[in-house]
């Protein structure tokens, strides 16, 4: 069902490519997000030019729903928040505290920085004006997601937030209503039945009754990924978070029961889920081997688990050491890792790429989901080597204050002209000299 790749004995020194691990050797899905590309193309031009007219074709195309109204009524909103199941609120208010627990303890201070006597650097932060938060709602639905985005939003002080989420055929062509109660539990009044790339050019673009967006952030498929990097640019974008992936790193002290279940866990989000075990042990690669076989057959969503599973993207990879463990895990950089080893802190130490890390065996990915506190908007597709979940400070830019005085500049002018004439920009230098009766003042 889950392929092997062995990595023992001299397949470990073959598998280097300048002393790291060579990344095409790893299980990955292939997503072309190249190719989608040129589909979302015509579908974000539309919405540009017909605005609502094009969401609602949008919604029959790529949902299959009849809508005649993009923006969901308040009434609505207030409604699926009244018929919540108890326990479900419950379990999003307790989400909602721990997220913001964690979310407020990341919030930036402003730093002045003195360079010299009378020569300020002030970095301030200030938040986005608006963002627009994509919420998934094709296979599954993410109420959670609703918390991950709007939580560090709202803790970074962003003034104005919209939600958008795909209608739902069973649901009257509105989002689903744990997301629509989700989003009343976090004070969000603006949210909107869209989804896909129509919903992301939505926020670049406006429509006649959403104001465009700074910045857009959330998961979503690939034709999310897509909308995302066509329009980044007029828009900011969060880093890519496509089909999610959890790779687990075990010696023979792991459980192999818990690491099946951690696998199928990540691998019912979609067909193009990764789940990658590295271990050091054969024994326990065989053994977790069998728990899939009985834990798969035992779960709701089998086929598409056992799709997740058989596909290209997961893997159970074999090393010798733990060392060559963690080389290999570096170079998978995935969303979620999780350590199953003995003096499981001290191994997670040492990991240089990961989206988030989960350490030893009582903090599964799951609790990541929705109640660690933690974000679960993490960079897939090897992008955490170079990117982060989200965070306060996905919503937060940071502005460099320049204060100078006269004696200041006077101080270093010498210096900054003669960059200026080294650069073959002498307007540069002029600009200082114009100061001080067009000569370079001495200190
Ligand atoms: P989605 O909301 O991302 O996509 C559904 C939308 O895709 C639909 O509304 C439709 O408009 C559009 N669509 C469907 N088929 C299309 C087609 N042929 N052409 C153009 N548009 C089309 O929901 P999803 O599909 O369930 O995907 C959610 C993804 O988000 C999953 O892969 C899941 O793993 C991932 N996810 C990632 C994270 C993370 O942090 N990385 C977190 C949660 C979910």
């Amino acid at each position: 069902m889950i392929s092997r790749i062995d990595l023992r004995g001299s397949a470990y020194a073959d598998a280097l490519r300048d002393g790291a691990i060579d990344r095409d050797l790893l299980p990955r899905a292939e997503l072309d997000v190249e190719a989608a590309l040129e589909k979302v193309r015509p579908i974000c031009d539309d919405v540009r030019h017909r605005g609502t007219a094009a969401l609602i074709d949008c919604a029959r195309r790529f949902d299959g729903v009849t809508i005649d109204r993009v923006r969901v009524p308040a009434a609505a909103l207030s409604d699926a928040l009244a018929t919540l199941d108890p326990a479900v609120r419950a379990a999003l208010e307790e989400s909602i505290r721990r997220a913001r627990l964690v979310h407020r303890d990341q919030r930036r201070t402003d730093r002045t920085t003195q360079v010299v006597p009378g020569g300020t650097v002030t970095e301030r932060w200030v938040p986005v004006e608006r963002v627009g938060l994509y919420v998934p709602g094709g296979r599954a639905v993410y109420p959670s997601s609703v918390v991950m985005n709007v939580v560090p939003a709202q803790e970074a002080g962003v003034a104005s937030l919209a939600v958008a989420s795909p209608p739902q055929a069973e649901h009257g062509g509105l989002p689903h209503p744990t997301i629509l109660a989700a989003c009343a539990l976090l004070g969000v009044d603006e949210v909107y039945a869209a989804g896909g790339a129509q919903a992301i050019a939505m926020f670049a673009y406006g429509t006649d009754d959403c104001r465009p967006a700074q910045l857009v952030t959330g998961p979503g498929n690939i034709w999310v990924a897509a909308a995302k990097r066509l329009l980044k640019g007029r828009i900011g974008i969060d880093a890519e978070a496509g089909p999610t992936e959890i790779a687990v790193l075990a010696d023979r002290t792991a459980d192999p029961v818990h690491v099946a279940a951690d696998l199928i866990s990540q691998a019912e989000h979609d067909t193009l889920a990764a789940a990658v075990l590295v271990t050091t042990s054969a024994e326990l690669a065989e053994r977790v081997e069998s728990e899939l076989k009985t834990q798969v057959a035992a779960t709701r969503h089998t086929e598409r688990i056992t799709e997740a599973l058989a596909g290209r993207q997961s893997a159970i990879v074999l090393v010798d050491t733990l060392d060559q463990g963690l080389a290999v895990v570096d170079a998978y950089a995935a969303e979620h890792l999780e350590i199953h080893t003995a003096d499981a802190a001290a191994v997670a130490a040492r990991v240089r790429n990961a989206g988030a890390i989960f350490v030893g065996p009582h903090a599964p990915v799951s609790l990541g989901d929705y109640c660690a506190g933690s974000n679960h908007v993490l960079p897939t597709g090897g992008c955490a080597c170079h990117s982060s979940g989200l965070s306060v400070q996905s919503f937060l830019r940071g502005i460099h204050v320049v204060d100078y005085t006269e004696a200041a500049l006077a101080e270093v002018a010498q210096h900054v002209v003669t960059l200026a004439e080294a650069e073959d920009l002498p307007a540069h230098g002029a600009a200082i000299k114009a100061r001080y009766g067009w000569k370079v003042p001495r200190p």
